[in-house]
């Protein structure tokens, strides 16, 4: 039960961006734990909420609740309790032996090393199972790529799962074979699960990171995870591919009052049979937790060379790229799942993948058109005929502009003047498409803002442009990291803008971000978070 002081409404005075695209800027929002009530001027708001607690922020940004449509939640939660080899703390194939080597003398013998983020783009040459043997021969080693689609191992993990190096490549994956066929630990998006200790079988539908964990661990990873996300001011989350394990994690943590954030689950598509034979499809839930769109993989990794493009990138063409499922499985899931009224989400990267999965989508709206929102998650490299088709199509695209940040210096090497056409934002604001911004996360940071800084800034690390004439302004990522992002999973009607009788996820930024310069957004920090009316994570400036 509320007592009287908790349901006063809180009136919040500063530069409101509504997310309205009928009045984007107001001057207060007044809401309460059952809403927003009131947006618009200081006079409109004052005289609608009538006895509230009122809080200037001055020229500080309020802003809806930020909405992250893919990123990987429960991943992230472990990958912040892990060992982490991110560029650029590991810059080598030398620094990740030390960390390895490091980590190894605290952890007892026979342990298990679970390491993430590495980025071997970035090294000099490409390490390999021996270069983590001469780190430890007493422990199983675990290196997940910073894609998500590839692991390094040690000799020790390799025996543990009997591959060797007569062992075939799995479908949608590739074991690494050096010039003499000897396999070199490193394993590429399906090949992952003949390595890892997964808990969940999950064939060729996707990378497997789903590892064997105990439910308290899982649900601390959630609970870790969540409160960072809030600490940066994302109050809604959609976890990318969820199995059983995801969803049993997140169920445990909303019963037990340890789910942080409003949660979206997209299963991924080993799933869609058993989803069939019950007659469910997304979304479904409630406000806290539920059911989106059903995630099925295309291609592979952009950052990881195994997306598929019309003609092969890098310097001598070596990555052709590779595709989960074949064309035809693919088309029928797509159509399958279409059928039963999921939304689907396809993670794609190449034109040449784009193709397969406009051509499929535009097969299964054919038979039964309806308010689909299709989802093409990534949409690295869409050309311009192809992001005609996405307008056409009523299909969102979900990006992560920080992609660009990290790893748009190995793009321009690989990928030449192609480089500047990855994640074509303004190309497709312009056809009329519904862009959406997201992290990625733990591959990218979960902080919006520094999504926000590059889709604005599209600066590499080394500093480079990268498609300069592809960016948006402040408002329009704005618009596409919250209201966009909540129409891309279905919410628009209660979450993603501050509008009376919407939910009152509410977020007040640490300065006026229509003030900052573009090389500055990434450092904008949050003052305060509400969720649902209540205050759930305060900075240090509030
Ligand atoms: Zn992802």
């Amino acid at each position: 039960m509320n007592d009287e002081g908790e349901s006063r409404p809180t009136v919040l005075r500063g530069r409101v961006f509504t997310a309205n695209r009928r009045r984007p800027w107001a001057g207060a929002v007044a809401f309460d734990r059952t809403g927003v009530l009131a947006v618009g001027s200081l006079e409109e708001v004052d005289a609608a909420a009538g006895s509230a607690t009122r809080i200037d922020v001055g020229n500080h940004t309020i802003v809806p609740g930020f909405i992250d449509a893919h990123n990987h939640f429960l991943a992230t939660g472990e990958s912040l309790a892990s060992l982490d080899v991110r560029y650029p703390s590991v810059a080598s194939v030398e620094d990740l032996v030390e960390v390895v080597r490091a980590a190894a003398a605290t952890v007892p013998a026979n342990g298990t090393i679970h390491a993430f983020g590495f980025d071997h783009a970035k090294y000099e040459r490409t390490p390999t199972r021996w270069d983590l043997d001469r780190a430890t021969d007493a422990h199983t080693v675990f290196v997940q790529h910073v894609s998500g689609h590839h692991v390094l191992v040690n000799s020790r993990a390799l025996e543990r799962h009997g591959v060797r190096d007569d062992t075939p490549d799995p479908p949608g994956g590739e074991l690494v074979r050096d010039e003499h066929g000897r396999i070199t630990g490193l394993c590429l998006d399906a090949a992952m699960g003949l390595v890892l200790p997964v808990a969940v079988d999950i064939g060729s539908h996707g990378p497997n990171f789903h590892t064997h964990a105990s439910i308290e661990e899982l649900v601390d990873d959630v609970e870790r995870a969540g409160d960072a996300f809030l600490a940066a001011g994302l109050t809604t989350v959609c976890d990318a591919q969820v199995t059983l394990r995801e969803l049993a994690a997140y169920r445990a943590a909303r019963a037990s009052g340890r789910l942080p954030v409003r949660t979206v689950a997209m299963p991924l598509s080993h799933q869609l049979e058993a989803y069939r034979s019950i007659g469910l499809a997304g979304p479904f839930g409630d406000d806290r937790l539920r059911i989106g769109a059903m995630k099925l993989y295309a291609d592979g990794s952009l950052i990881g060379g195994t997306a598929m493009f019309s003609e092969p990138y890098g310097a001598s063409g070596e990555f052709a790229g590779s595709l989960y499922s074949s064309e035809e499985d693919l088309a029928r899931m797509i159509a399958a799942a279409h059928e039963d009224g999921w939304q689907v989400g396809v993670h794609v990267q190449g034109d040449r993948a784009i193709e397969v999965v406009l051509g499929a989508i535009e097969a299964a709206v054919r038979v039964s058109p309806r308010d689909h929102r299709h989802r093409l998650e990534h949409a690295g490299y869409p050309t311009p005929a192809q992001i005609g088709r996405i307008a056409e199509l009523g299909v969102v695209t979900v990006n992560q502009p920080s992609y660009l940040f990290d790893s748009g210096d190995e793009f321009l090497d690989r990928l030449g003047s192609r480089a500047h056409g990855l994640i074509p934002l303004r190309s497709e604001l312009d056809a009329g498409v519904r862009v959406v911004l997201s992290s990625d996360s733990d591959v990218t940071s979960y902080r919006p803002m520094d999504t926000i800084a590059s889709a604005v800034g599209r600066v590499t690390r080394a500093g480079r442009q990268i498609g300069p004439d592809q960016a948006l302004t402040i408002e329009e990522s704005l618009f596409a990291h919250t209201i966009d992002a909540a129409h891309a999973l279905f919410l628009e009607d209660r979450l993603g803008s501050l509008e009376p009788g919407k939910l009152a996820d509410v977020v007040v930024l640490d300065r006026d971000v229509s003030a900052v310069a573009p090389d500055e957004l990434a450092s904008v920090g949050v003052d305060t978070t509400f969720l649902g009316g209540r205050p759930v994570y305060r900075g240090g400036a509030a």
